[in-house]
């Protein structure tokens, strides 16, 4: 079955080349992509090129950039099957994760993906991203339904739910690992999509796509480590206009239980910021009734942000925060599941 792609180039290694003076990585002109990637000619599906002007490495997204991709993909989203974004790999997981909480009722693949090696090179791992991921964002099942409708990254023959991944490692072509959930197809000879982990919008089907635009970023993370001090600590939980924190904890969710370091954290949540806590481990989660470390956490009124990657939980705070005012309520939706960021029904 023939589809339709659009496939958004936003910056990153996968869309660069060597300038042969100064041996820099520099962007080029990716609605000549046909140049580099001939081998693109072959596919059967129809595909748009929309680029970025300038694009960005990745390491300069911001919130208004993950609203100009949304908007696009509104905009662009009743002409297209399927979409890829061609994203810098830095900031991928984060960028995957907020698209996924800035879309209500999507049933189309978004699925971004890039590489540790610009695409003109000869042992580019880019080519292989980038065909799969078209193949993965085309595919639909035998009722023309799209195989994978959600905000996904693929890299490296796997294919993540995007707000389960993390960037891991700088320099392997597997870049990006999903610790806690599982992979949602791989592609070997064939692309095996693993449908049972896949989310199919079975109760809004037919639902207009919305896109949530408004993310307040006033979100810090604080990662606790041994020797953390009082003076640190303060000021970090006294920032001006601060709503919400990450708290990066030990283990399944442990802190330290001095009685300065508790009752910070406690005035914090009294003057109605909201602690998250999530773990400093890729792979487990956050329990709070565990070890007494982690109790005196819940009996303050930190939230558990059981097995979120540090990316979703940004990205979900700033979605929630932009949407709501009410604290109590935020905190309701922290501990619901509501794009398969976290392992709770
Ligand atoms: N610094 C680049 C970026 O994130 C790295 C990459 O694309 O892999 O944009």
């Amino acid at each position: 079955m023939k589809s339709k792609i659009l496939l958004i180039y936003t910056g990153g290694t996968i869309g660069m080349k060597q300038d042969p003076d100064s041996m820099a990585l520099i962007p080029f002109n990716f609605t000549q992509i046909l140049d580099e990637v001939p081998e693109l000619k072959k596919i059967v599906h129809k595909i748009d090129i929309f680029s970025f002007d300038p694009p960005i490495d990745s390491s300069e997204v911001e919130v208004h950039i993950w609203v100009d991709i949304a908007n696009l993909i509104k905009e662009r989203y009743d002409r297209y099957d399927g979409f890829v974004v061609l994203h810098g790999t830095d900031t991928m997981s984060y960028s995957a994760s907020a698209l996924s909480f800035m879309f209500e009722n999507l049933s189309k693949p978004v699925v971004f993906t890039g590489s540790q090696l610009p695409i003109g090179m000869l042992r580019t791992d880019g080519k292989e991203n980038l065909i799969s991921s078209i193949e993965i964002a085309a595919a639909k099942d035998s009722q023309g339904r799209a195989i994978v409708p959600e905000v996904c990254v693929y890299f490296e023959s796997q294919l993540y739910r995007g707000n389960r991944t993390t960037k891991y490692n700088a320099e392997n072509f597997r870049a990006f690992r999903s610790a806690n959930y599982p992979c949602l197809a791989e592609a070997g000879i064939h692309i095996k999509y693993n449908t049972p982990f896949i989310n199919y919008p079975e109760l809004n089907q037919g639902e207009e796509l919305r896109v949530n635009s408004v993310m307040d970023t006033n979100v810090a993370i604080f990662k606790i480590h041994p020797g953390i001090s009082e003076a640190v600590t303060e000021s970090f939980l006294k920032t001006k206009n601060l709503r919400a924190v990450i708290l990066e904890t030990y283990g399944s969710g442990n802190a330290p239980t001095k009685s300065w370091f508790i009752n910070l954290l406690r005035d914090a949540i009294e003057r109605g910021i909201i602690i998250l806590n999530v773990s400093q481990c890729l792979a487990g989660s956050v329990d709070m009734e565990a070890y007494s470390t982690g109790i005196l956490l819940k009996k303050i009124g930190v939230i558990s942000g059981f097995d979120s990657t540090t990316e979703a939980a940004v990205s979900k705070l700033f979605f929630l925060l932009g949407q709501y005012n009410d604290v109590q309520l935020i905190k309701e939706y922290l501990q619901k599941n509501l794009r398969g960021e976290i392992s709770i029904n």
